[in-house]
């Protein structure tokens, strides 16, 4: 069964400590004041942000996903979660003050409880939440048409993949209008490949997001059209998107 282990990387502990810093320094300093002048309430008021500080750290990562196989998601505490319970993914932006900024976590919302994947401070992060995606996705699948299970399916990675595998990185196709003999096409192979949605919908032209249906490997597909009194211009460009670019995509 294929499962991906979520290793805390070591931004984590450089972040963890930048944080104990910031609010141990000033409950060391009122702690010490304390002791200096005893006050009772001083004190409290130094140990309060420390622990506070504590707690949710430990809750945090308590409540954060430890591993993920085909059947569920394990946390940290040990608790587990199964896709089949599993209600909805909700990512988690930084605020920022225009637009959204970059993810800061996905939430896995499960009918028996929720977990969490940090994807900058564990390794693997930005693969668990495409995988944890994908059950969605398939879990929808299937609730929809209960009629015929689909066929399990041993997934694999592009470069060995039927489909991925004829594809390079990025392909070009272009077209000019009276020179056909000079036109270049998309691989053929490129028309297997599934349309999961438009990247800007309403706006003509829109780029599309694609999927592999035998291995899940995301490309974006765009166009572009000239209009040329010398003969009208097309161009297609299709880029295979690693599991990082495709999530800002989904
Ligand atoms: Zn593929």
């Amino acid at each position: 069964m294929k499962t991906i282990e979520l290793q805390l990387d070591r931004s984590y502990y450089t972040r963890l400590a930048i944080m104990g810093a910031m609010t141990g320094f000033p409950a060391f300093g009122l702690g010490y004041m304390a002791i200096t002048v005893p006050v009772l309430p001083l004190l409290l008021f130094a140990i309060l942000p420390l622990g506070l500080w504590g707690g949710v750290t430990l809750l945090e990562y308590r409540r954060g996903a430890k591993a993920l196989d085909e059947e569920g998601v394990t946390r940290r505490d040990g608790k587990r979660f199964l896709w089949d319970d599993l209600q909805k993914i909700k990512l988690v932006y930084m605020p920022l003050k225009y637009g959204k900024g970059a993810l800061n976590h996905a939430e896995l919302h499960f009918s028996t409880g929720q977990s969490r994947i940090f994807p900058r401070i564990v390794d693997r992060g930005w693969e668990a939440i495409l995988w944890a995606k994908r059950m969605e996705v398939e879990r929808k699948a299937a609730a929809q048409s209960s009629a015929a299970a689909p066929e399990a399916q041993k997934r694999k990675t592009f470069d060995l993949c039927s489909i991925c595998s004829q594809l390079k990185e990025v392909e070009f196709g272009f077209q000019k209008h009276g020179r056909e003999d000079e036109n270049t096409f998309l691989p053929d192979v490129s028309k297997s490949l599934q349309f999961v949605h438009d990247i800007k919908p309403g706006q003509t032209r829109s780029p599309s997001l694609l999927q592999c249906s035998e291995c899940d490997t995301y490309y974006l597909y765009e166009i572009e059209y000239e209009y040329l009194a010398t003969g009208s211009e097309d161009g297609q460009r299709l880029t295979r998107l690693t599991a990082n670019d495709a999530l800002q995509y989904l």
